[in-house]
């Protein structure tokens, strides 16, 4: 694509008042849309994650504007600002340090907020680390539940993988690369080693890669390796269960879970196996 281009398709004049969420590259600076960089150059402002990230980018295109920082930090205080400001008729563009705001970045509270006033929100769409993860996997990308990071404290994690465990759609999940060892044993744990699982790293950058394809394959390439970079993970789900077939992690997992509530082993069984159809002394074995 030659500057040429970019130029004949700069005609779009951002509105006045209006919200534009703007979607930035996740890694590779040449995954911006024209219209985003126009739209980018002729807001009233940028509000960015933060600014020295999205300088970057305007440097890269040779455009400049009008930057603030809205960050996690800042956000509830200069919300009412930037409304007040779109009120008066300025137009805004928001953007975070990489892919789309609002997905585990700032922007989602300031859209409702927004909206709320009834002032209009036009979305420039971008890259998404977790899209380009899903449908270059290899595996199911019409229907998929999106977790973002997994919450840190036990029981909340634990919830969600037992949750993943059990569900037929695809999972999405982004991990830091220094955390990602752990939730490979953890998913294992909750999945077993055949669950089907690609590792995306680096997606759109030099040294992309994507590790599959079970939890077994993908646990043994990193055991030695020191990660880095940027990591989003796709997980098959389920299979569905053939009639009347047992699935022991998951009846496993729920007498842990039934145990940990207080339950005794016996009381626990004896429920699971009434909510199964099937002898107590099935489930009991499993402890
Ligand atoms: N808003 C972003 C989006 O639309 O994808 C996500 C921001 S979130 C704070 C950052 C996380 O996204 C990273 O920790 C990683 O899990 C994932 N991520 C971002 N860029 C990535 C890349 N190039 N390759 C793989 N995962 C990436």
């Amino acid at each position: 694509m030659t500057n040429n281009f970019l130029l004949s398709h700069r005609k779009e004049e951002p509105e006045k008042g209006v919200l534009y969420v703007v979607g930035t590259p996740i890694g590779n600076l040449e995954d911006i849309s024209p219209r985003a960089i126009n739209i980018l150059a002729n807001v009233s402002l940028v509000a960015c994650e933060d600014t020295r990230q999205t300088k970057k980018i305007m440097n890269k295109f040779s455009i400049s504007n009008n930057l603030i920082s809205f960050n996690k930090e800042n956000s509830s205080n200069k919300t009412p600002k930037l409304i007040a400001e779109l009120k008066a008729g300025k137009s805004i563009a928001i953007v975070s340090d990489a892919g789309m705001p609002g997905i585990c970045d700032p922007g989602e509270n300031i859209v409702n907020e927004v909206k709320l006033e009834g002032i209009s929100v036009i979305c420039i769409p971008g890259a998404c680390a977790a899209i380009t993860a899903l449908v270059s996997s290899g595996l199911p990308s019409s229907k998929f539940i999106f977790e973002g990071f997994l919450p840190k404290k036990n029981i909340d994690r634990e919830k969600i993988l037992f949750e993943i465990s059990k569900n037929e759609k695809t999972t999405i999940v982004y991990e830091s690369p220094h955390r990602l060892k752990k939730l490979l044993n953890e998913l294992f744990e909750f999945c077993g080693g055949e669950r089907e699982i690609v590792v995306a790293r680096e997606l759109t950058k030099k040294f992309e890669e994507h590790v599959g394809k079970n939890l077994n394959d993908v646990i043994l390439y990193f055991k030695d390796k020191e990660v880095m970079g940027e990591i989003t993970l796709i997980i098959r789900g389920r299979k569905s269960k053939q009639n009347n077939e047992l699935d022991k992690i998951d009846l496993k997992k729920e007498l842990n879970e039934l145990i940990k509530a207080g339950l005794s082993l016996s009381a626990a069984s004896k429920y699971l196996a009434k909510k199964n159809g099937i002898k107590k002394s099935i489930i009991y074995n499993l402890s």
